[in-house]
């Protein structure tokens, strides 16, 4: 196994002495997205590999909520408030286009779960984050096609949003793109290749071979099974296992009347608005029992219900269900990230909550890159012993 210091990963480490580092990306959902458009410079040659279209995969199915909103592991909540931070930079950066959307979120609890979300609003306003309970003519102002019930306890996040996940990775990539990077869709890389125990690129789909001096395996759910083309394990909960927390339904609406605008949160929904004026709902309970192969009967009916929590949170709402999506989280066991050097010439990115954490991660593999190793990273190497949280 590589260590985990950056050793390996420099284009001295790798043998390619004054060229270009040529650094190969299999993935352009929003991860690789993210680092195709960190990791392009003058003196390396980024290439990246996507089977379908740039969000194709999970990015472009995903709630996409951009938060920290967990206090109860210390190192994480820093870990993902840097996240948010380097997500305003490169927004800002970007002159903020229209698929970033810091919008706030608002949650309401009630019954016995009040005490919980009080709790939480309480800990992470100790910890310095943008968190307060409101009332309810505070959420009519903020949102004021929603209804909490009387006896709710609301909490809004002013400083959380969302990003629309597939213009965001298109968008990235379009950057890198333009800053010189290679860009190939549409081909599946089939496995690594190997020289000896270094891995030197990937074979397509269509036989050809792309050398690299470091391959980036960035493929989200499907990392597993290119990852096993050289016998490397990647612990993520498998999606066919019964009970399997990793596969869940996402609806999509059709258009409404701009009736929210920010992230809602009530009990047994979450809801936003798509990029083209319908909404998203999900709702985690409801994917129990969801595999891959549920029947199209228990998607509608899931979809059915979905709609009608939407009504009961938004009244009057006149919209239908326009898609149901099926999707698998990238999810590994223990839930954290997994990130970091797993074979000479082979760095791996794979993480549930990747959109809240795709930026960030660029920028700390960038500097791992550069010989630099981030202590940051040091909790999410994919060799740690891992326990299995069920996700
Ligand atoms: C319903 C749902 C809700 C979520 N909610 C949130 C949330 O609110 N906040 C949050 O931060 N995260 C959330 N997540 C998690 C987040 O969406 C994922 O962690 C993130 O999208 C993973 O991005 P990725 O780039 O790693 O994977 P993907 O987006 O899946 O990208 C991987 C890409 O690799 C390509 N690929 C795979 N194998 C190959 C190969 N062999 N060759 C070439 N290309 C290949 C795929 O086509 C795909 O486009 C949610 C996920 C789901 C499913």
């Amino acid at each position: 196994m590589a260590r985990a210091d950056g050793a390996g990963l420099s284009a001295a480490g790798t043998g390619c002495q004054g060229g270009g580092m040529r650094i190969l990306i299999v993935g352009a959902g929003i991860v690789g997205a993210a680092l195709a458009d960190r990791l392009t410079r003058p003196d390396r040659d980024v290439t990246i590999v996507e089977e379908l279209w740039p969000g194709g995969g999970t990015s472009g199915t995903s709630y996409a909520w951009l938060n920290a909103n967990d206090p109860h592991d210390p190192v994480y909540y820093r870990f993902r408030t840097e996240a948010l931070r380097t997500w305003r930079d490169l927004a800002a950066g970007l002159g903020d286009p229209d698929w970033y959307r810091p919008t706030g979120n608002t949650v309401w609890a009630t019954g016995g779960a009040k005490a919980e979300l009080a709790d939480r609003v309480r800990r992470l306003t100790a910890l310095g984050y943008a968190a307060e309970q409101i009332d309810a003519e505070r959420l009519r102002a903020i949102e004021p096609h929603v209804q909490a019930p009387d006896d709710a306890f609301i909490a809004h996040f002013p400083d959380e949003g969302h990003i629309h996940g597939e213009p965001a990775a298109r968008g990235l990539v379009r950057r890198a793109h333009d800053a010189g990077a290679e860009v190939v869709t549409g081909h599946r890389a089939v496995r690594l290749t190997l020289d000896g125990g270094r891995v030197t690129g990937v074979r397509l789909d269509d036989g050809r071979d792309v050398p690299a001096d470091l391959t980036v395996c960035a493929a989200g759910r499907h990392s597993p099974a290119l990852l096993g083309t050289a016998g490397l394990d990647l612990p993520l909960v498998d999606p066919a296992a019964p009970g399997s927390a990793a596969p869940c339904l996402v609806a999509t609406t059709t258009a409404t009347d701009s009736v929210l605008n920010g992230l809602v949160h009530a009990p047994g929904l979450s809801a936003r608005a798509t990029g083209n004026g319908g909404l998203v709902l999900e709702a985690v309970e409801l994917d129990a029992g969801i595999d891959e192969s549920v029947s199209p009967e228990r998607v509608q009916e899931v979809g059915e219900e979905l709609l009608s929590r939407a009504r009961a949170v938004i009244p009057g709402l006149d919209a239908d269900v326009a898609e149901m999506r099926r999707c698998v989280r990238p999810l590994p066991i223990d839930g954290y990230p997994l990130i970091g050097p797993q074979a000479p010439g082979l760095y791996t990115a794979v993480t549930h909550s990747g959109i809240t954490l795709a930026p960030h991660l660029a920028r700390l593999i960038d500097r791992e890159i550069d010989g630099d190793p981030a202590p940051e990273l040091a909790p999410y190497r994919p060799d740690r012993p891992l326990t299995n949280t069920g996700g």
